[in-house]
C-alpha cells in the first residue's frame, strides 16, 4: 500500500480516503514513494473555516507572545534539522547539505519575524492640529493564503508563514504537490511550539485547490512563488477577487564577467550558482556574460574543465555536487531545450543528456550541460530552463552586457564579477534587475532586507521578508483624535485643512 501524505488542518493530520491523488517520487531512484491528496474546492473551504475560527484569538494574543511561539519553533527545527533535511532531499532531489541551507534560510526569516512587536508598531504625531493627535496601527488581515513552489519546500513556506503569523494572521498554505512532506512537518512543529490549532493549515492540491483559495472572500491576501505564467494568473485572479497579492515568478539570471575579474573566482561562482541544486533555483545563474573575446575564450576553457569534474548522484549520497531533477517531465523538458539550443546553432560544449547514475538507472538525472556562443534570439537564452544548463552569451563590451541583463524579460537576480569599484557601482545603479550581486553570484538578500525580482519575475508592489513582509501582511488604520478642549467652533461645512 502506498503511503499517503496527510493534510494538516485544525491542528491535526488529515488523510482523506477518497478524492484525487498525485504521485510523490523519490527522484534519486525514480520510484513512487508516496501519494498526496489533491483537495477539492469544498475541502479547501472547510480548511478556511478552521483558519477563520482560529484567527481572531491569535490576533488578540499580544505580539510578544506570538513572537515566543516563533522562538520556540526555531529550537524545535534546529533539533530536527538532520531528519528534516533528509526528508526534504528525498522528495526534492537536492543534496542533504543543500536541504539544510533551504531550511536555514527559512529559519532566518522566522528569526526576523520574531521582531514583530517592534515591526508592528504604529506611528504617532502629537499636536497635529489644535488638540489633535494622529496615530496609526497595523492590524492583521485575517486569513491569508500561501502557494509555494517545489524548489524550496522549507524556505518559501517559512518566508510566507513567519511574517504572516507573527502579524496575527491565520495561514492556509498550499505547498507544491511534488514535495509536500516538509511543510506538513513544519506545521506540526509550529503546533508543538505553541501555535494554536487552526492558525497554520497545510492543504495539498493543484489548480482546483488554488482556485478555491483565490475566489474565497475570506482569504484576504495571497502570497505566491512559482513560475511566471502561474504567478501572472494568480496575481490577476486574486486582484479580480479583491485580494492583495505578491506573486514571484521565473528568472534568467546573468553573471557579467569583466576582463579584470579574477577568473578562477568567477568560475567557482558560476559552477556553484549554475549547477547547484541541479539549476533548480530561482536565483541560479543560467547565463554567463563574459566581456570581450579574450575573457570569453578563457572562461569557456576553464568552465569546460570544471564541468567535466562535477559529481552527480543520489541526493542522499555523500560527496555529490548535485542530485537528480524533481521529476521525469523536468528531465524531458530540459533535454528538449538542449536539443533546441543545438538546432538554433549554439555550440554545445558539454551535453548532459542520457546521463545515468550506476545503481539508480531510473533516477531523474541530467549531467551538467554547457553552451557557448548563445545569442539573445535563442530559446535557451530567452526562456527559463530550470536545470543544470549554463549558457555563455558573449558581450563585446560592458554596455552591451548591462543592456543584456536589463532588457531580458526576467529581472530576478544578476551579478557582476570585477575588481573595478566604479564599474560595480555603475552596474548596481543602472541594471534593471531586483537583486544584484557584486562578486556574489547568488545575491539572495538576508532576512532583514527584502527579496523580490523585477519585470516578469515579480508581480505586486511589496517584496518578501524584511519590513515589506509586515506591510504586506497588515493593514494600516490611522486614527485622528481631538479632545473636547479643542472642539470650540461648532459645525464646519468646509474640509478641514492645515492652512
Ligand atoms: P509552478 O508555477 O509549477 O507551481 C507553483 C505553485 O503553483 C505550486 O503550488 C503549484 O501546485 C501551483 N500551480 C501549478 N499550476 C497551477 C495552475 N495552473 N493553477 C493554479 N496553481 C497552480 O512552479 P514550480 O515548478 O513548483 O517552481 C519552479 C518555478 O518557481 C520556477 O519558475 C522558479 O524560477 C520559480 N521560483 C521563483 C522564485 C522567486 O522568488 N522569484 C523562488 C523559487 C522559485
Amino acid at each position: 500500500m502506498t503511503r499517503t501524505i496527510p493534510h494538516f488542518v485544525g491542528g491535526s493530520l488529515l488523510t482523506p480516503d477518497e478524492g484525487r491523488f498525485a504521485d510523490v517520487f523519490d527522484p534519486s531512484s525514480g520510484a513512487v514513494q508516496a501519494r498526496v491528496p489533491l483537495a477539492s474546492a469544498d475541502e479547501v473551504r472547510a480548511v478556511i473555516d478552521d483558519a477563520e475560527a482560529a484567527q481572531s484569538g491569535w490576533a488578540a494574543t499580544n505580539p510578544q507572545k506570538r513572537a515566543r511561539v516563533l522562538l520556540r519553533f526555531l529550537d524545535l527545527v534546529q533539533r530536527e534539522m538532520q531528519p528534516l533535511a533528509e526528508l526534504l532531499a528525498s522528495e526534492h532531489g537536492k543534496t542533504v547539505d543543500d536541504a539544510k541551507g533551504d531550511i536555514q534560510r527559512g529559519l532566518e526569516v522566522i528569526e526576523f519575524a520574531a521582531g514583530a512587536p517592534h515591526l508592528l508598531k504604529g506611528e504617532y504625531s502629537t499636536g497635529a492640529g489644535a488638540g489633535i493627535d494622529v496615530y496609526s496601527m497595523r492590524q492583521p488581515l485575517g486569513v491569508v493564503a500561501a502557494i509555494t513552489p517545489f524548489n524550496f519546500p522549507a524556505m518559501i513556506p517559512l518566508w510566507k508563514a513567519g511574517p504572516a503569523l507573527a502579524a496575527g494572521n491565520a495561514v492556509v498554505l498550499k505547498p507544491s504537490e511534488r514535495d509536500p512532506s516538509v511543510p506538513v512537518r513544519l506545521a506540526e512543529l509550529f503546533l508543538e511550539a505553541g501555535l494554536p490549532a487552526g492558525v497554520l493549515n497545510v492543504v495539498h492540491g493543484d489548480k482546483e485547490a488554488v482556485d478555491a483559495l483565490l475566489t474565497d472572500d475570506r482569504i484576504k491576501a495571497v502570497g505566491f512563488v512559482g513560475s511566471t505564467p502561474i504567478a501572472e494568473y494568480i496575481y490577476s485572479t486574486a486582484a479580480a477577487h479583491g485580494k492583495r497579492a505578491q506573486c514571484f515568478g521565473g528568472a534568467k539570471n546573468h553573471m557579467i564577467v569583466m576582463p579584470d575579474a579574477d577568473l578562477d573566482q568567477a568560475v567557482d561562482a558560476l559552477i556553484g550558482a549554475g549547477y547547484g541544486s541541479a539549476g533548480e533555483r530561482c536565483m541560479a545563474i543560467s547565463v554567463a556574460v563574459p566581456v570581450g573575446e579574450e575573457t570569453a575564450d578563457a572562461l569557456a576553457a576553464k568552465l569546460m574543465e570544471r564541468v567535466a569534474k562535477l559529481r552527480v548522484g543520489s541526493s542522499l549520497a555523500a560527496d555529490v555536487d548535485y542530485g537528480p531533477l524533481v521529476t521525469r517531465e523536468a528531465v524531458e523538458r530540459v533535454e528538449g531545450y538542449i536539443q533546441q539550443g543545438v538546432d538554433e546553432g549554439a555550440t554545445l560544449l558539454a551535453d548532459g543528456r542520457g546521463f545515468t547514475v550506476p545503481g539508480h538507472e531510473e533516477g531523474f538525472y541530467l549531467g551538467p550541460t554547457l553552451f557557448d556562443h548563445v545569442t539573445s534570439d535563442m530559446a535557451i537564452y530567452r526562456e527559463e530552463i530550470f536545470g543544470p544548463v549554463l549558457v555563455i552569451a558573449r558581450a563585446d563590451d560592458y554596455e552591451q552586457a548591462l543592456r543584456m541583463a536589463s532588457e531580458h524579460e526576467y529581472g530576478n537576480g544578476v551579478a557582476i564579477f570585477t575588481r573595478d569599484g566604479d564599474a560595480a557601482r555603475d552596474f548596481a545603479a543602472r541594471v534593471e534587475v531586483g537583486m544584484v550581486g557584486v562578486n556574489v553570484p547568488i545575491p539572495v538578500p538576508i532576512a532583514y532586507f527584502t527579496f523580490g525580482g523585477w519585470k516578469r519575475s515579480g508581480f505586486g508592489d511589496l517584496n518578501q521578508h524584511g519590513a515589506d513582509a509586515f506591510r504586506f501582511y497588515t493593514k494600516t488604520k490611522t486614527v485622528t483624535s481631538r479632545w473636547p478642549s479643542g472642539i470650540k467652533d461648532g459645525a464646519s461645512f468646509v474640509i478641514p485643512t492645515m492652512h
